[in-house]
Parts: C-alpha cells; structure tokens; sequence
C-alpha cells in the first residue's frame, strides 16, 4: 500500500514513517501544499494522512482543492485541532476520517486498513482470492488457510495485486509498491521477487501479460471475484 503523509512535524513524520514501514506501507513524505500537490500528481496513492497546520498553506483547503479536482483516494486527517467545529468542517471538506494528536499508532493503524478496505468495497478484514488470503492488518497471507512466510517486500507486492485483483500493474508502478519511494532497488529486484512469489504460493499467482506488465493470476479463481470471509 503506497501512502502519503502530509506532516512539517519531522519528529512526528519520521516516527511514523518508520512504523507504517514496518507494517509493509510504501511512505512518501511531504512537509508542505507544495510538495504534496507534486507527490499527487507524480505517484499513485492508496491513502492519505493529512495535517492540517502545514507552513505554505492549511491542510484543509488542500483538501477541498483535491474533491473539488475529483481526487477520490481515502484521507485520513491528523491534527492537534481538537474542537468540533473543525472536526465537522475537515468531514465536511472531504475527509474519510479524523484523529486527533496525540494518537496511539495502533489507533492509526486500524483506522488506516479500515479506511483501505471501505475503498476497496470491502466490509471483512480479510480479502480472499481463491485459495489465497491475506489478513492485512496481520500482514499474512494464507495458501489453502495454512500460514505463508513471505518477506516484507514480497507482502508488499502481493498485497499491491490483491487489492486490485483485475488491475495490470506497470513495472514501474509495482517497484515502487516493492520498495516505497525510498530506497534504491536493485535492476532484477522485481523478477526475483515475482519468482519468489511464484514459488511459494504457486506459478499461476501472478500473470505477465506481455508488453503491459502483471497482474493477480485470473486462473486463481473461476469467477475472479475477492470475497469477503
Ligand atoms: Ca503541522
């Protein structure tokens, strides 16, 4: 899952980056309007965690500009901003939920994945794709209901294809997934970990559709449907 924060707070945003990390996000971070508009328009998304007192602008005035431009990704805002009135007008503007600081991590965690799934159309914690489950706020994945070790990097990318199960993903696209926007990866990174993939939980896990890139292996199931459990 590829996420956005919007924090100026660098204790607070680097904090966070390295626990939402560990729990298999991709973090961009940006400090101002400025660097989170150019982030929207150069990355694709799964979810936003926005603070509100941003040094070039107000977190909610960003957002208002990004419903208004048809931005439908899920927004999660952070703040200190504990009265009802901007509470409301943050829910009123756009935002799909709202905590305030200071927070528990855990508390944003659940929040996050309950938001992730309300997107994906999804009410169950768990999303099953034939004889695959993945139970994202453990960050495990199940063969046939048995437990799957996969490293981080491979949860990452199984978890990109399991929330979009018909959607082709790019190279590109899928090695961010992989490494977040952080770290270098080496060339064949992607391939090996396909293979690896491929491996543990079967060849036809992931399909190569030739010139375009990957996707969720569609012989995984016969009505290619993601069911709730
Ligand atoms: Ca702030």
């Amino acid at each position: 899952m590829q996420l956005l924060l919007i924090e100026d707070d660098t204790a607070i945003a680097q904090a966070l980056m390295a626990a939402l990390q560990l729990q298999c996000f991709g973090v961009y971070h940006a400090a101002t309007v400025a660097a989170a508009d150019l982030a929207v328009e150069a990355f694709n998304f799964d979810i936003v965690i926005l603070d509100l007192g941003l040094p070039d602008g107000d977190g909610i005035n960003l957002l208002r500009r990004w419903r208004a431009a048809g931005l439908l990704l899920p927004v999660l805002i952070l703040s200190a901003r504990d009265n009802t009135a901007d509470k409301v007008l943050g829910l009123q503007q756009g935002a799909d939920d709202y905590l305030l600081k200071p927070f528990e991590f855990a508390e944003l965690l659940a929040r996050l994945h309950s938001l992730l799934r309300r997107s994906a159309g999804k009410a169950s914690a768990m999303l099953q794709y034939g004889r695959l489950q993945f139970d994202p706020s453990a960050m495990q994945v199940y063969l046939h209901k048995q437990p799957v070790n996969l490293t981080q990097r491979e949860l990452r990318l199984l978890s990109k294809f399991m929330y979009s199960p018909r959607q082709i993903f790019t190279t590109a696209q899928l090695e961010i997934a992989m490494s977040g926007h952080d770290t270098e990866l080496e060339s064949n990174a992607l391939n090996v970990h396909i293979y690896h993939l491929r491996r543990k939980l079967g060849a036809d896990v992931i399909d190569t559709v030739r010139g375009l890139g990957y996707r969720l292996g569609a012989g995984l199931s016969t009505d290619n449907t993601v069911q709730p459990v």
